[in-house]
């Protein structure tokens, strides 16, 4: 297999980018050798700049639900575009936009549309922390909520795979509020409200996905809401990669607990710069322009960004893929359990909904401990053994792997051939 663009792409890239990459996990660090340049993608397919193309199961970290270029999807863009890039005013597709998702989300009245995840999330927390006048906010080990400083710390796939304890730049005194839970122990969370009472909230990934994938365990979601609560505090739960990937609204649904603010972003863009934050009347009428929380944004709504989102989730209502995805996960964990059972490689696959993912341990893995049992050096062969066959992976053991309505029979094939020739070459290592 020729990587000879894509390695001459990468080492011109590092005169002028920060290691040729313009978001860490893109450079590949955790499995070697030189990152991939895309060209193009259409459907379940992905090509690189030497031709070789690949079933994508990175989908750009969750957001092409549809696939690439959806041809409803790609025809509202272009419709948008006529009419102009950006406005600095209100649209009537910000209006319908933000009705899909609240209906979608039965504790959300009102939403609030930024550019990212990360501003989704920060917003969030500044929200919990004028909405109860309190400052300090519990985050679980190994969930990712984006970059800002307040929560970097224990923050899962792109600092495990770096192997940074949290990240330099980030003063004491912007974690001094933030207090470290395990995922799925309800009394770690009990200690740090007895300890501490001014606890703002406690936030999460309903299902985790940057630890891998981690599904929460024997009701916790519905005990962690009930005691929160009960403390006078908030629930913010972080459905920025789970947000309309296993059924049309949120994981909140699927395990029947209302989180008291919504974080949102990846799917909602279908592929361009959207995050939301929501919650009942109550606590979003704290936000300017209505209350004394600001928040605000130069690019919020962005037309083209509103039209594609709006595309996205009309078509995946109509497509309503989940049982679907559901079932291929299933497949796809069938190939990987069988084929390590038949090369004796200790593996655990964990999945959700359209979210799946091995990891190279005999551990059942339910918390970001029992996911770094997983052995990196065996996930980094497995990886360039995928590509190989030609199906695209996220570059890290602790990434989830994610599908689309757009996948085939024939990726399904793929994708086992490539399972098979993987682990046997793990098995040999
Ligand atoms: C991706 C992600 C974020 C950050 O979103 P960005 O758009 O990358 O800023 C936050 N929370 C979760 C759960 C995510 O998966």
């Amino acid at each position: 297999m020729d990587f000879s663009k894509s390695k001459k792409l990468y080492q011109k890239g590092l005169t002028n980018l920060v290691g040729s990459v313009n978001s860490p996990v893109r450079a590949f660090a955790s499995v070697g050798g030189n990152p991939l340049f895309i060209k193009r993608a259409k459907g379940s397919k992905i090509e690189d700049v030497d031709g070789n193309d690949y079933v994508d199961l990175v989908l750009s970290y969750g957001p092409m639900i549809l696939g690439h270029r959806h041809k409803k999807v790609e025809k509202a863009v272009k419709k948008a575009l006529k009419n102009g890039y950006s406005f600095g005013a209100s649209t009537n597709d910000e209006i319908k936009l933000a009705k899909i998702v609240c209906d979608a989300f039965p504790g959300m009245d009102k939403v609030r549309f930024v550019n990212s995840g990360t501003e989704a999330v920060l917003s969030g927390i500044r929200l919990a922390r004028a909405f109860t006048g309190r400052d300090k906010i519990i985050k679980f080990s190994g969930c990712y909520h984006g970059h800002q400083d307040a929560l970097l710390v224990a923050a899962g796939s792109g600092l495990a795979t770096l192997s940074l304890p949290g990240s330099k730049g980030v003063p004491e005194g912007a974690v001094k509020n933030t207090l470290i839970a395990n995922y799925n122990d309800l009394d770690s969370v009990k200690a740090h409200f007895e300890a501490h009472d001014d606890i703002a909230g406690v936030i999460l990934e309903p299902v985790a996905g940057n630890m891998g994938v981690v599904t929460p365990q024997n009701n916790f979601l519905k005990e962690l809401k009930e005691f929160v609560n009960a403390q006078g505090a908030l629930l913010i739960v972080d459905e920025v990669m789970t947000g309309f990937r296993s059924t049309f609204g949120g994981a909140q649904e699927l395990f029947d607990v209302e989180a008291d603010i919504t974080c949102l972003g990846k799917v909602i863009g279908g592929g361009f710069p959207v995050g939301a934050y929501g919650a009942r009347n109550e606590i979003m009428e704290m936000v300017a322009p209505l209350g004394g929380m600001y928040q605000a944004g130069t690019l919020s709504g962005n037309p083209i960004a509103m039209a594609a989102g709006i595309a996205t989730l009309t078509t995946l209502k109509k497509q309503n893929p989940f049982e679907k995805f559901d079932e291929i996960a299933k497949i796809i964990e069938v190939f990987l359990l069988e084929s390590a059972k038949k090369y004796g490689v200790d593996l655990t696959v964990n999945r959700f909904g359209s979210m799946i993912n091995p990891f190279f341990t005999k551990e059942k893995v339910t918390n970001f401990e029992l996911a770094q049992t997983s052995d990196t050096s065996k996930f980094a062969a497995f990886f360039w053994e995928m590509i190989k066959g030609g199906v695209f992976l996220p570059p890290s053991q602790f990434e989830a792997w994610f599908l689309s309505s757009a996948i085939t029979e024939n990726d399904l094939k793929r994708i086992s051939k490539a399972i098979d020739n993987a682990m046997k070459v793990v098995a040999n290592m």
